[in-house]
This record gives structure tokens, C-alpha cells and sequence, in this order.
């Protein structure tokens, strides 16, 4: 083994144990379940709720057969070769009328978009395909049984499943729902996510005595992650950097938030009290996860809520957020494990990588290609404004060379 490669291999202190990614996803993925509250509501009213249970058509659709165009309805069977003559009824039948009569072989009816199927009709003819001369549609087009009509049912089925339990509402599902004649259906509780940013030189605004102060971004950041994610955030304020004032904020929020996160704090540090208040009174699965950025990242349970101790500098937070909270998130709220959607494209960029850790790249496409934020900096915000996505590197992988495909996570698979 080369110098070169031990060293690229020594990526942690001795004695320090480190969890891969992977396999604190699948330790959450195995360890969480989903938090059953839900009430009914209207279909109308439904769009971003997530369905508690598999929903059964009521009503097919469509309901009838009918028309998909304006034009003559008739039996099929009354053509006998291409060039067909058929008697026109004086009647016609528009959508919604409910046509009593028979259109009795070797006749035609003109029939509108939408109009259901009178008896004796199987098959429309376009309008624009036909001459009409004596009180008679002439037309020589090869035209199949059936054609330019359609089926009942031939979307969805009376009694069949429509959509399945864990499908987060969009609003051509509630097209879907209304069509098949739902009113109201039961959905989960939208997630209840308490935000809580720590640090003593945290301010909300500024004044001439905090020059030297952090204004809060991260509270505001994830607030919004989870809004947009379809969740309930609940703003649990900030604290300081002091175990009595985290610890009287945790108690009081896991009684009213299914999921907390918090950021800052979550490392090894003097001053780091979210990480050694979870471990000491949070039953915290004690990780170092070998990624980049977000290396301390600690989850526990408090008062059996799960607590999310994010990193605070904001890049790794909201990084955490996205690999850690996106797929956590989806398990609780009945949506299911979720993660971000990526597709591979070459690289616009080369880099050098240390083995043995994950490491998520501030991206952009740009001519097909990714192209990565000029600094790693994880206090770097502007960085967020300026990706599209990000690119992950895998733990083997040492070196991204000029045109490599790299895994690429648009933030539109994301948000
Ligand atoms: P910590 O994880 O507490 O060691 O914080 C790491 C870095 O992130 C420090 O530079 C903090 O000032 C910064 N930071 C912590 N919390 C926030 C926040 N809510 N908004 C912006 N920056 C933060
Ligand atoms: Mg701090």
C-alpha cells in the first residue's frame, strides 16, 4: 500500500468509531415507525395530506360510455364495405342529455363530446370525416369498433384501488379522488416539527452591542424546509449554550412535537450541551458519521420523541437535513422512506477525496454537466443560494476526474 493511500485511508482519530451513512439511515429506517393520528377531511381540501388508508373507487370512470369527439354515432356492425351511407337521425346528443331512443342499425346520431352512448351505437365517426347530403352521412374512412369512444370504467373501475396508503395528495390526485366519487377520506396528521436553534452568540436581530453576533439563519431555513415538505414546523425559539435552558426547551416541545430538530451543539465540544445533554439524558445513538459536511450529527429520543441534533454551522445543517430529516420525516408522517431523487452526469470538476467518507458537493448543471461552489466552506450560505443541487461522492471513491459521472441530487427531487 502506498504512503499515499494510507494516508487517504487515515481519516479518523485512533480509537474514535465512525458510522457510514448507510448504515445509520438503515439502522433509523429499521428503528422508526409511523405516528398513527389522523382525521377526515374533505377531498377538496386534502392537497398535501398524506392518505391513511388504500382508497376504492365508488364510481367508475368513466361513468358511462361515450363520445371522445364531436361527430355521427352508429353500429359498427351496420358497415358493410368502406363506402358507408347511413341514414341521419333528426336528433342530437350533447353532454349530460340522457338519451331515451335506439338508433336502429344502418342509422346515424350526431353525438358531442361527453354525450353517453345511445343504444345502437358502438362507434363515432368524426364530423369532419363525413359528407352529409339527403338526410345522409357519407363517409369512406377505415374506422374500427369502438373508435373515437370510450369505455366505461376504462380508467378506473367501480371497486378498484385508486391510490394507495402513503401517497402524499397532489392536485391531480384530487382530480382522481373527486372522479371517482370520494367526498371525504382520512389522512395522517400533518408531522409537527420543532425547530430549536442553540448558541450563545445567536441574535434574531441586530443591534450596536452584537456586532460580533450570528443572526439566526438556521431556524428560519428549517422552518421552511419542513413547510415546504408538506409538515407542520413549530418555532421552539433559540437557546443558549447552557444544559437547564435546553433541557426545559426539549421537555417542554416533546410534549407537543412529534419530531424535534435542533442545530448547533451537536458536537464534541466545551460548549456543545445539545450533544452531551442526548447523551446523557436522551438515549442518544452515539454516532460520528463519516460524512462531509456534518460530521456530528446526533439522534436521540427525548421523552421518546426522536430529537435530530444538527450541526450548526448552516451548509452542514441543511445537508443533514435533506439526507438524515427528509427520510426520518417521511417514516413518521405515514409517507414513507424518502430520499432525494438523483440521477449521474459527468463532472465539471476535478477533486481530490478522501477515502472512507461520504461527501455531499454544492452543485449546479450547467451544460449538462455538474459544476461545484468554489469554496467547501459549511458556514458558506451564499453556497445554498448559488447550487441547484448536490453532488455525492461515494465513501470509495478517492479522486473525481474531468467528465467521471457523479451522482447529482437536484434540489427539485428534494423540495
Ligand atoms: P456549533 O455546531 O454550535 O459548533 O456551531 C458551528 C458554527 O455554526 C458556528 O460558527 C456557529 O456560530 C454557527 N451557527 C450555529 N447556529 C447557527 C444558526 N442558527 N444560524 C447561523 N449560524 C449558526
Ligand atoms: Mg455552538
Amino acid at each position: 500500500m502506498t504512503s499515499q493511500r494510507r494516508e487517504n485511508l487515515n481519516i479518523v482519530p485512533n480509537g474514535t468509531s465512525w458510522t457510514s451513512v448507510d448504515e445509520a439511515l438503515e439502522h433509523l429506517r429499521l428503528s422508526l415507525k409511523p405516528i398513527l393520528d389522523f382525521k377526515i377531511i374533505n377531498v377538496s381540501d386534502s392537497l398535501d395530506y398524506i392518505l391513511y388508508e388504500d382508497i376504492f373507487a365508488k364510481r367508475s370512470n368513466p361513468p358511462v360510455a361515450n363520445t371522445a369527439v364531436d361527430g355521427f354515432g352508429f353500429a359498427h356492425s351496420s358497415m358493410k364495405n368502406h363506402d358507408v351511407k347511413l341514414n341521419l337521425c333528426l336528433d342530437r346528443i350533447a353532454a349530460g342529455d340522457s338519451y331515451q331512443g335506439t338508433v336502429p342499425k344502418g342509422s346515424a346520431i350526431k353525438i358531442l363530446t361527453g354525450a353517453e352512448l345511445p343504444k345502437g351505437v358502438d362507434t363515432v365517426v368524426l364530423q369532419e370525416e363525413v359528407t352529409i347530403k339527403d338526410e345522409k352521412i357519407i363517409f369512406n374512412v377505415d374506422i374500427k369498433r369502438g373508435e373515437n369512444t370510450r369505455k366505461v370504467g376504462e380508467d378506473i373501475e367501480k371497486g378498484k384501488c385508486v391510490l394507495i396508503e402513503g401517497t402524499r395528495i397532489q392536485a391531480q390526485d384530487i382530480a382522481l379522488l373527486i372522479a371517482t366519487g370520494m367526498d371525504h377520506i382520512k389522512v395522517y396528521l400533518p408531522l409537527k416539527i420543532g425547530i430549536l436553534s442553540t448558541g450563545n452568540e445567536l441574535i434574531q436581530k441586530v443591534s450596536n452591542q452584537d456586532l460580533n453576533k450570528t443572526l439566526d439563519a438556521n431556524r428560519p431555513m428549517l422552518m421552511n424546509i419542513v413547510k415546504k415538505w408538506g409538515y407542520s414546523p413549530i418555532d421552539l425559539g433559540n437557546a443558549h449554550d447552557d444544559k437547564e435552558e435546553i433541557k426545559t426547551k426539549l421537555n417542554i416541545a416533546s410534549n407537543t412535537c412529534d419530531i424535534i430538530f435542533t442545530s448547533g451543539g451537536a458536537s464534541t465540544g466545551e460548549e456543545d450541551y445539545v450533544a452531551r445533554l442526548l447523551k446523557s439524558d436522551g438515549n442518544l445513538y452515539n454516532w460520528r458519521i463519516a460524512m462531509k459536511p456534518g460530521r456530528p450529527l446526533a439522534i436521540a429520543k427525548w421523552n421518546n420523541t426522536p430529537v435530530i441534533g444538527l450541526p450548526g454551522n448552516p451548509v452542514a445543517a441543511f445537508v443533514c437535513t435533506i439526507i438524515f430529516g427528509k427520510p426520518i420525516c417521511g417514516l413518521l408522517s405515514g409517507e414513507g422512506w424518502l430520499e432525494p431523487n438523483s440521477f449521474k452526469i459527468p463532472a465539471a470538476f476535478t477533486k481530490n477525496k478522501k477515502i472512507g467518507r461520504r461527501e455531499y458537493l454544492r452543485a449546479r448543471v450547467k451544460n449538462g454537466k455538474a459544476e461545484i461552489f468554489h469554496s467547501e466552506g459549511s458556514g458558506r450560505i451564499s453556497s445554498l443560494s448559488w447550487a441547484d443541487g448536490l453532488v455525492e461522492l461515494q465513501e470509495e471513491t478517492a479522486k473525481v476526474n474531468l467528465g467521471d459521472l457523479v451522482k447529482y441530487m437536484p434540489f427539485g427531487g428534494i423540495f
